[in-house]
């Protein structure tokens, strides 16, 4: 067997820290990469399967928000090279399939043939399967993909700010440009100012809304949206839909939700303009159902949405991203709040819970 000894942040109990233990790395197998980890952002769906707020089989690293270097190319391996930087994505797509050629690569027929594999990516020193969050695995000096999940980087910023391309940015961009189509002419509310709510900010003032609408239960996180773009505040409660009215009278015509509840699910659809939009970002356990008035439906032709990933297309939108991050208007800089040595990704996962965190990331 031709294993590689790397260091990984392993859950093996959800509601425990993260334990760093010596793991053992499978050699890339057909159509794989092997990639070695420069930065890996701490996502909140990733703190969600620490907390058991979503199931996953244990033991399992957990991690996907990376920036990397391909250090070991397997077999039929043609897209990638050694030394080649690459951003992740945990939505592999094959570029040719129906879905994907419709614009909906993170809905690829065919994605789960770029996860399976023969042998175990992972073992631990009792021999026993390490389970991989999404098949990435990011928590980790280095993990094992295949090509199809990894995105060339042609820029040389810095990792810990491009390891956010992989989930939150692309995801808030995705749901703005691409599912819901932005435009000078709409208003839009973002429910939820954490990493994906201040990405959606972020690409809704890049595509030229005229009001973009932060709401969030803390003031600290409503100041850093405003900073970060958001024209207008309101904080949780049980006004605001008379706030939101006075802001946007009749309501939104494009709204976001990035918190993963299924009131706040309602919520993005309840505080639509007739003909309006709500895409629902935020993952949920299954069974969770969200309830919404069948009149508002029906009688105003609004729309309700789920965008897994936010319908992104990271292949296609990479130069984009590289392009706005050079001149200044995706601030990928503000939205590293704290960076972390490996060793203390659990402190990291503590910083999270400060509500002046967008993104917390672990530097190797
Ligand atoms: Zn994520
Ligand atoms: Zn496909």
């Amino acid at each position: 067997m031709t294993r590689a000894p790397v260091k990984a942040a392993v859950l093996r109990e959800a509601g425990r820290p993260l334990t760093v233990e010596e793991l053992f790395l499978d050699a890339p197998m057909a159509g794989e990469v092997r990639i070695r980890t420069h930065a890996v952002g701490l996502c909140h769906s990733d703190l969600h399967y620490v907390q058991g707020k979503l199931p996953i089989n244990l033991p399992a690293v957990l991690g996907h928000e990376v920036v990397g270097e391909v250090d070991q190319v397997g077999p039929d391996c043609t897209s990638l090279e050694v030394g080649d930087r690459v951003v992740i994505t945990i939505t592999p797509s094959c570029g040719i399939c129906a879905l994907c050629q419709s614009g909906r690569a993170t809905l690829c027929r065919n994605a789960a043939t770029f996860r399976e594999r023969l042998r175990p990516k992972l073992l631990d020193a009792q021999e026993n399967e390490v389970n991989l969050l999404g098949a990435i695995g990011a928590f980790a000096e280095a993990f094992v993909v295949h090509e199809r999940a990894a995105v060339q980087l042609d820029s040389d910023m810095d990792a810990a700010e491009a390891c956010l391309l992989g989930c939150c940015v692309a995801t808030g961009f995705g749901a703005v440009v691409h599912g819901a189509a932005v435009g000078a002419l709409d208003t839009v509310a973002v429910i939820g100012c954490g990493g994906v709510g201040i990405a959606t900010i972020q690409a809704a003032r890049i595509a030229g809304a005229r009001k973009v609408i932060a709401i969030d239960l803390f003031e600290e996180k409503l100041d850093r949206a405003e900073s970060f773009g958001a024209t207008h505040r309101i904080r949780s409660g049980p006004d605001v839909l008379a706030d939101l009215v006075r802001i946007a009278p009749g309501g939104v015509d494009k709204s976001f939700e990035a918190v993963g509840s299924p009131t706040t699910a309602a919520l993005a659809f309840n505080i639509l303009a007739p003909a309006g939009v709500a895409t629902v970002l935020g993952l949920q356990p299954p069974g969770n159902t969200i309830e919404i008035g069948a009149d508002m439906l029906i009688e105003g032709d609004r729309k309700i949405t789920g965008a897994y990933m936010g319908s992104n297309q990271l292949a296609r939108d990479m130069p984009s991203f590289i392009d706005h991050q050079a001149r200044g208007t995706l601030r990928l800089q503000d939205m590293v709040t704290s960076r972390w040595a490996f060793e203390d990704i659990n402190q990291g996962f503590d910083a999270m819970q400060d509500p002046t965190s967008v993104r917390a990331v672990v530097e190797f």
